[in-house]
């Protein structure tokens, strides 16, 4: 089966178009984003912790979050394949999660790079911050996580393309568009992946 990361920035419409790869594809979503939110919501010492990072619109520090994912994959979810939504965002998260696949059998077969210019993404994260309450969506923060994803996470594309494993998406436009034009792409890998092993 394919593994998928969904990579772009904050705003960049990775959650909504992981709805819609699921529900054509049927993979198993992880979103860390969600699972931290998740653990601030049931104020566990790890949600503590979290909130302390993402308030402030920093990222968690590696070792913690790789040990973190490495508890969310197993190979029943892999046997269904995976989208990782907000990881890796550091080199050093990437590396891990190859190896953490390699070691069980698999692989990443494409990264879908959502790309959107960034005064719609501070717009777009303005709108959502006044509909989803959440903590690292006003201005301040917002202006820090795009910082720090230009800073820590965006040579993450280089990376990949080196890999060749980059898919471009042009993410500015409409959801449908977006969606389409993800689903031509992994369309096409998972035809690859099928005649591989006939
Ligand atoms: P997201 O929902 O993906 O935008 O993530 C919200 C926040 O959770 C980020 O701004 C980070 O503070 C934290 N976070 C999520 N995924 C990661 C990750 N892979 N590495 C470090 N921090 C993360």
């Amino acid at each position: 089966m394919v593994n998928i990361v969904i990579f772009g920035a904050p705003g960049s419409g990775k959650g909504t178009q992981s709805e819609f790869i699921i529900e054509r594809h049927g993979l198993h979503h992880i979103s860390t984003g969600e699972v931290l939110r998740d653990e601030i919501a049931k104020e566990s010492e790890l949600g503590k912790i979290a909130d302390g990072y993402i308030s402030k619109g920093h990222l968690i520090p590696d070792e913690l979050m790789i040990d973190i994912l490495d508890k969310l994959i197993d190979d029943k979810i892999l046997r269904k394949g995976v989208i990782f939504d907000g990881f890796p965002r550091t080199i050093n998260q990437a590396k891990a999660l190859k190896a953490m696949l390699n070691n069980r059998g698999t692989d990443i077969s494409a990264v879908i790079g959502l790309e959107v210019p960034e005064n719609l993404l501070v717009e777009r994260l303005v709108k959502r911050g006044k509909e989803s309450g959440r903590s690292d969506d006003n201005e301040e923060t917002i202006i820090n996580r795009i910082q720090v994803y230009h800073n820590n996470t965006a040579p993450l594309m280089d990376y990949y393309k080196q890999e060749g494993l980059y898919f471009p998406i042009d993410g500015g436009t409409t959801i449908e568009a977006i969606s389409d034009e993800i689903n031509g792409v992994l369309t096409e890998i998972l035809e690859k992946e099928a005649n591989a092993l006939v």
